[in-house]
């Protein structure tokens, strides 16, 4: 399937997304693909019958969100300096969303900011990380709190990597899928209602359909000041979750499909989505084998940890809720009563 997306004339960039085979392609200047030992060993070769370079360098990093951090953005650094990469230079990121962010970031600062493209391999990145320009790794303060937005020259999506992905990992990325559907698209939600996601073909049509809704989200709001941050419907709990577990129980992914299922229960309480609405999302996350249940040990403990996270402000958390199924709103004034007594629907 040969689909092209372009994301219009995003601040002075504008690129195209294919969801393809890989086509050959040769590159006239030094190029750095940037990936993993895992990726690498699954699928560098299939990606060097591909592409051809000036000059071809590949650069490994370890595997794992702990490894989104300075050192690794150092250890691309060093070797783009060692072999004289340039401004005209070109970086391809080749793994899932810790190595895309990692890549982009890198590509953002060197020389003030050089090119790259996104080759994602995961599902996740394919229908959310790699596109969109937020690049980015975590310190000992917290997740993607540095980082930059730089926009791909390119993103080439090619679902044939997705054969090797673990399925937990293929769930994850389903939950995000469903997220912009849930928020933004009604008819896309039904379509993954019905979908069986191991037909190649339906596959390929879902990652579009998630590409082309947070493309289109970005296009209107590019660096978060309003629409973009519906892309974060259930992200607001998931990250309590995550830190309550110390990243270790649930994935990203798991995480917001719990997450969704709480902000689902304020938006019952204020009269936004009906029952049975709600238990349409559940059904769904359960088709796709998704987490639905998290049981809270400290409501208290759990609203105050909303505050730590970068979104919110000092006094008040925004909650993205869903207000029918494709349809978001972004609040920022529910009462602390009305989340509380949802937490304690999760409590024992
Ligand atoms: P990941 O990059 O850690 O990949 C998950 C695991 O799958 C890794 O072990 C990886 O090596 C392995 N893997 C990758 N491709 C594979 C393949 N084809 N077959 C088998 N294994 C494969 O995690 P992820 O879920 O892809 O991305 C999560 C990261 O993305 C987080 O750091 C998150 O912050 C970031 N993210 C960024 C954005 C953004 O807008 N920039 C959006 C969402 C998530
Ligand atoms: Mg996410």
């Amino acid at each position: 399937m040969q689909v092209n997306i372009p994301l219009k004339k995003v601040v002075d960039n504008s690129y195209d997304i294919s969801i393809d085979t890989l086509k050959k392609i040769h590159f006239d200047t030094k190029v750095a693909i940037i990936t993993n030992p895992k990726v690498a060993g699954l699928h560098l070769s299939y990606l060097l019958s591909f592409i051809s370079a000036k000059e071809l360098y590949i650069i490994t990093l370890s595997d794992g969100e702990e490894y989104k951090n300075q050192e690794s953005i150092d250890t691309i650094l060093e070797s783009l300096f060692n072999h004289r990469f340039n401004r005209k230079s070109m970086l391809i990121a080749f793994g899932g969303g810790v190595i895309g962010d990692m890549t982009g970031y890198a590509a953002s600062i060197y020389q003030r900011g050089i090119d790259f493209i996104q080759i994602p391999t995961t599902l996740l990145s394919q229908v959310d990380a790699s596109v969109g320009g937020k690049t980015g790794m975590n310190n000992a303060y917290g997740k993607n709190l540095i980082g930059a937005f730089h926009q791909p020259k390119a993103v080439f999506i090619d679902p044939y990597f997705l054969n090797t992905l673990a399925p937990r990992e293929f769930g994850a990325g389903v939950a995000e899928m469903l997220k912009m559907a849930i928020t933004f698209d009604k008819d896309f939600f039904e379509f993954l209602e019905d979908a069986d996601l191991n037909d190649k073909e339906l596959l390929a049509q879902a990652i579009k359909k998630a590409v082309e809704t947070k493309a289109s989200v970005v296009v209107k709001d590019e660096k978060e000041h309003g629409l973009r941050a519906a892309l974060n419907y259930g992200h607001t709990f998931a990250h309590v979750i995550e830190n309550e577990t110390n990243y270790k129980e649930f994935l990203h992914g798991e995480a917001v499909a719990i997450g969704m299922i709480m902000a689902n229960e304020v938006s019952l309480s204020l009269g936004l989505m009906s029952r049975d609405e709600i238990l349409r999302v559940k059904n769904i996350l359960q088709k796709y084998n998704l987490p639905t249940s998290y049981k809270i040990k400290n409501s208290n403990s759990f609203y105050d940890a909303f505050f730590l996270d970068k979104k919110s402000s000092d006094e008040s958390v925004t909650f993205i809720l869903a207000k029918a199924i494709g349809e978001v709103e972004i609040i920022n004034n529910v009462e602390p009563s009305v989340i509380m007594s949802v937490l304690d629907k999760f409590g024992d």
